[in-house]
């Protein structure tokens, strides 16, 4: 892999559960893929919408919450050494020679591959803009909705507004290596991990974080450069937050992005698939999970399960047509078992 760019057998958009368990199913048929999520973290809805929520109706695992149903994944597809993209928007897409896809992300990265699967879910998250007149003018240069690289906070003077998981998680890690970070929520109550909650209070204790019951309500600077944040308190009363970065977290919404200009001929937003292979109308292009429709479509994370298993036989058919994959079972078949590195 070049520094911006790889060549594989598969491209994966969307690391959700659906993209992950066709890792497994792709790498049975002795595929490799390559994953990539606008998400900094797999899991998709499972781990950025529910992940402490219990979910009853996967086969063979009476209950397990989000999170958990994401490890598990992870650890089942650990064999196939997937590369994953974190961070990165699938961007655009163009055809090469020999039938390969060309595929760019937001940030530049290139991926080729003879097949793409789409497994875009509702579509990429996108974060929730909070209405402070203005704020686009900072964005990219001194607000930001995401963490793509932790070295590029280093000394910053910074404000993160909002009380959920992100909010937390990012002021506990960015606390220690800031020039100074202000955590600033409405209400004394978080919707966070505990213990992220308590690692803050005791980084608040040591000084390492300050505390600020409120909301944003205004940016102080000019041309993108950030001075302050003007801020109304839960009191009633105005203030000022001294610093040259924002960070709001206040959640995502689900967009479908790019994809809805790859030629698709999608309904609403939606990609059509025959339930054969769940190929698109597109040769060579995939789509499995809530991303596609079909007669009878359920969104159900055992669905895109099945859709990524048939998906791969097909895949695998595309891109060696003359050397047609033999149907085993894992518990039988000793091939399989070396793929799984347990024989
Ligand atoms: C609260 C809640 C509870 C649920 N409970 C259940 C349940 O009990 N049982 C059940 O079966 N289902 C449940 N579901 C539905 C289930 O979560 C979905 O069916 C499942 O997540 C679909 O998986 P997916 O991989 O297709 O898509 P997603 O989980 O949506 O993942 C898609 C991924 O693609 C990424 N992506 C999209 N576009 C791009 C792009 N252009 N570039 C890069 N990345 C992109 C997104 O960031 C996302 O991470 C629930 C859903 C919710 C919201």
């Amino acid at each position: 892999m070049s520094a911006n760019g790889a060549t594989t057998d598969v491209i994966i958009i969307g690391a959700g559960p659906v993209g992950l368990f066709a890792v497994f199913q792709l790498g049975l048929a002795k595929l490799k893929a390559h994953v990539i999520d606008i998400l900094d973290r797999p899991g998709g809805q499972c781990a950025e919408l529910y992940p402490e929520k219990p979910i009853y109706d996967i086969p063979g695992l009476p209950v397990c919450t989000g999170q958990e149903l994401t490890d598990r994944l992870l650890e089942q597809i650990r064999p196939f050494e997937p590369a994953f993209h974190f961070g990165e928007m699938a961007a655009a897409l163009g055809k090469i020679e020999e039938g390969h896809w060309r595929l760019t992300t937001d940030t530049g990265l290139i991926i080729t591959a003879p097949v793409l699967v789409i497994a875009a879910g509702g579509g990429s998250f996108v974060p929730k803009r909070p209405p402070i007149p203005g704020i686009e003018a900072y964005e990219g240069k001194s607000v930001f909705y995401a963490v793509r690289r932790i070295e590029e906070f280093r000394g910053r003077h910074i404000v993160i507004a909002g009380g959920g998981d992100s909010a937390l998680d990012w002021t506990v890690n960015l606390a220690p290596i800031a020039g100074s970070l202000t955590l600033l929520h409405r209400r004394p109550e978080f919707r966070a991990a505990p213990a992220t909650v308590g690692k803050m209070r005791e980084m608040e204790a040591d000084g390492l974080v300050r505390f600020e019951l409120g909301q944003p309500v205004g940016l102080k600077g000019s041309d993108g450069t950030l001075e302050g944040v003007a801020i109304k308190r839960a009191d009633g009363s105005a203030g000022e937050l001294p610093a040259n970065t924002l960070l709001p977290f206040f959640g995502l919404t689900m967009k479908l992005g790019p994809i809805a200009h790859f030629g698709l001929n999608l309904i609403v937003i939606l990609i059509p698939v025959a339930t054969e292979k769940f190929e698109t109308g597109t040769k060579g292009i995939f789509a499995i999970g809530d991303i596609n429709t079909y007669p009878g479509k359920l969104k159900l994370i055992l669905s895109g399960f099945h859709e990524a298993a048939l998906m791969a036989q097909a895949a695998r058919r595309h891109m060696h047509p003359d050397k047609p994959l033999r149907f085993q079972y894992t518990t039988s078949s000793s091939e399989l078992q070396r793929l799984l590195k347990v024989a």
